[in-house]
């Protein structure tokens, strides 16, 4: 039995899929023969970054500049896509934002970015999927939250309450639409990964950084964005996670192992 995934005459949305773990699940979307809508938030290469993954892979693929903390932009842009594509099967929520501050300086505005992009977002995406679904009476939606190990443990030396907790709630926020949304085939899931190497870590202090490695990762390295962008796939792919809703899968390395 062949298990490659095989996303040929699919579309898919992903926010945030201009760079970092984002970008690598976009990337591999389209590897596997899918179609793909970037959101992007102000990046001003990501046009060009989209039309280099059609170009390479021979797929469609475009960005969108939206908000995803604004509900009907992204309900337009969403629209945009399934009009432009005929369709979309699947949604990868990864836009997300930290603040990183000691808790005595946290200030509402911070609450305010971090949990509209966390937070609102997602939920944003997720309910503009599953109208469009629901409206075109399309079977088999899958949406991937991408949450973080942060939804269940915090650390001693990073200090990000609003990112911490925000992640908490998207992971909460999924199980309780996979089960409204039980009945209507579409499936919802959080993809909680550990330390990756991306934009996020790039500007941590490497004395820091070399700690998490050492003393937090079993496997002693941070995940490189494609490790990630396998479980998105998976959880994605009808034929592979069929049976998975609800529930966060976590790629950390066995950072929480201990
Ligand atoms: P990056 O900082 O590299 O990229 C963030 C992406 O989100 C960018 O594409 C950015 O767009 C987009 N974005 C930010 N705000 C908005 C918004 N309001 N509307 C639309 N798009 C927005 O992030 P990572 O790749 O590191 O992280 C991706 C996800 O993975 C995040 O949810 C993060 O919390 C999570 N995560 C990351 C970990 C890590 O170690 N890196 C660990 C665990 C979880 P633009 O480029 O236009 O600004």
């Amino acid at each position: 039995m062949p298990i490659n995934f095989d996303f040929s005459g699919k579309t898919y949305i992903v926010t945030g899929g201009n760079r970092g773990i984002g970008l690598a699940i976009s990337e591999a979307i389209a590897e596997a023969g899918g179609n793909v809508g970037v959101i992007y938030h102000s990046a001003k290469d990501a046009p060009d970054i989209a039309a280099g993954i059609a170009k390479k892979y021979n797929v469609k693929c475009e960005a969108w500049k939206c908000d995803v903390g604004d509900p009907e932009l992204v309900k337009k842009t969403f629209k945009e896509i399934d009009e432009k594509f005929g369709q979309v099967d699947g949604v990868v929520a990864n836009a997300g934002i930290s603040v990183v501050k000691d808790a005595i300086d946290l200030t509402k505005e911070d609450f305010n970015s971090v949990y509209s992009t966390n937070v609102f977002g997602p939920f944003a995406c997720a309910q503009a999927a599953a109208s469009l679904w629901i409206e075109k009476q399309y079977k088999g939606g899958s949406v991937v939250f991408v949450s973080s190990m942060s939804s269940q443990i915090v650390n001693k030396k990073i200090h990000q309450v609003w990112y911490n907790s925000s992640k908490a709630a998207a992971s909460s926020i999924v199980k309780q639409l996979a089960v409204e949304w039980a009945d209507k085939d579409i499936r919802v899931n959080a993809l909680c990964p550990g330390y990756v190497e991306t934009d996020q870590t790039s500007h941590m202090d490497p004395k820091l950084l070399s700690w998490q490695k050492d003393e937090l990762v079993p496997l002693g390295r941070f995940s490189q964005p494609k490790e990630q962008a396998y479980m998105a796939l998976f959880l994605l792919d009808n034929k592979f996670s069929s049976y998975c809703t609800g529930q966060e899968y976590f790629v950390d390395g066995g950072a929480q192992a201990w």
